[in-house]
């Protein structure tokens, strides 16, 4: 089947990968332009990995690692009140466990893609149009093609999605938190080390990139806004939120650049169906569970994965969108659950709350309660075949 797939991310790319394996002929549209640099600290374990083995670039994400030894939390002194060992990490994960830079796992799969897939670059759809035998699809640059299916895999803000299903409040359920980050140089002298920061609301997290000297600046707040503010207005609504923040997080905020600032709220998609007709959706267009889940990106893996594993196995195209979602869902609704409940004291809104977690971080960050652990953060449930 010639098969349309709006978003060349870590879910269509996957998703590319495998039609292809299996003899379909994917294309896809990528809104952003070839090559893009920056981006933000992923940690990749679980299915995810697995897929990744399969797809034989397991060894080349291992070698680009982020350098990450300890994840520590440091009060405002910089004193470190509790620390995430990797070697705990590991035994709780029971598995490899990996640190990459967003764009370290895209570009892999878009090398083991590039030769297997039309991949158009900075192209969107604009509308699209199902009759029984296709789908037709105008594109922003004027085109209209047409294609046995349309996946959508263009993240939480899908356009697909919006298309298809219908507006994006309908699906969206807010954290209540809205995030940034941009690269630092790194003056901090931070070592192999991430840092976590609490605040009263807000959270500053800083961590080595993969480029020798830069770190990346992370921060979380607390906010009952639905989407981030307009480009032109991000530094100053970031600095806002961190008004009179600790000396630490204020020399961060001064490096904020003017351009490029990504941000955005942390925005989990539920949707009663993940397909209609000749459309399905896969990875955050259908299942975002934010960055509190640390599994976003490995259920896009496995999304992309099943999504082309299930259109081999059925002759029916609704049969196959079906046994996707029914093999998919329950694993993604888990981790969303646990991503809500770990949101809720993901940054206490009080000094003495601060006190209190750290407190229990450093009572439960040890080998004696791996299992608790492995229940909160895990990856718990298997969703591959052992093929
Ligand atoms: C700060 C941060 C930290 C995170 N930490 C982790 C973590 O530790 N572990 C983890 O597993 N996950 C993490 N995640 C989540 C993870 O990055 C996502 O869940 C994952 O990237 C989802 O993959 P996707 O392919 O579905 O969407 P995306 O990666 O968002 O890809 C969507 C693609 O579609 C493109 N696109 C968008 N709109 C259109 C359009 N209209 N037309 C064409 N193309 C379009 C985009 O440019 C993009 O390339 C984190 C996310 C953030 C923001």
């Amino acid at each position: 089947m010639r098969i349309l797939i709006s978003g060349g991310g870590i879910a269509g790319l996957t998703l590319a990968y495998w039609l292809h394996r299996y003899g379909h002929t994917p294309v896809v549209v990528e809104r952003a332009p070839h090559g893009r640099l920056g981006g933000y600290g992923i940690d990749f374990f679980g299915t995810g990995y697995d897929v990744a083995a399969r797809m034989g670039i397991a060894d080349r994400l291992a070698a680009h690692q982020l350098p990450t030894e300890s994840i520590r939390y440091v009060d405002g002194a910089g004193r470190v009140a509790a620390r995430l060992d990797r070697r705990l990490l590991e035994k709780v994960i029971r598995g490899p466990y990996l640190a990459l830079m967003h764009t370290t796992l895209e570009e892999a799969l878009g090398d083991a893609v590039h030769d297997k897939a039309d991949i158009r670059y900075g192209r969107s759809i604009t509308a699209i149009e199902q009759s029984p035998g296709g789908v037709g699809v105008t594109f922003t640059d004027g085109d209209f093609e047409s294609f046995d299916l349309v996946l959508g895999a263009d993240g939480v803000h899908s356009q697909t999605r919006e298309l298809a299903f219908g507006p994006e409040g309908d699906f969206a359920h807010h954290l209540g938190y809205a995030m940034a980050c941009y690269p630092v140089s790194d003056t901090y002298g931070l070592g192999p080390h991430r840092i976590h920061h609490s605040e009263p609301g807000r959270q500053t997290i800083l961590y080595p990139s993969d480029v020798p000297g830069q770190l990346i600046a992370l921060f979380l707040h607390r906010t009952q806004d639905r989407r981030p503010p307009p480009r032109a207005q991000r530094r100053t609504a970031l600095r806002g939120a961190f008004a009179d923040a600790s000396p630490l997080t204020a020399q961060l905020l001064d490096a904020a650049p003017e351009e490029g600032l990504f941000m955005d709220t942390l925005t989990q998609i539920t949707m009663p169906s993940w397909h209609t007709g000749r459309i399905a959706l896969t990875g955050d267009a259908c299942s975002a569970m934010t960055l509190t889940s640390a599994q976003g990106a490995s259920m896009a893996m496995a999304g992309g994965y099943l999504l082309a594993q299930a259109l081999h196995r059925h002759d029916d195209h609704r049969a196959a969108f079906l046994a996707y979602q029914n093999r998919l869902r329950p694993a993604v609704q888990q981790r969303q659950q646990r991503a809500r409940a770990f949101a809720r004291s993901l940054v206490p809104a009080t000094r003495p709350g601060i006190a209190a977690q750290h407190l229990i971080s450093r009572l439960v960050l040890r080998d004696l309660f791996t299992g608790l652990l492995r229940r909160g953060y895990g990856d718990t449930t298997s969703i591959l075949d052992r093929t």
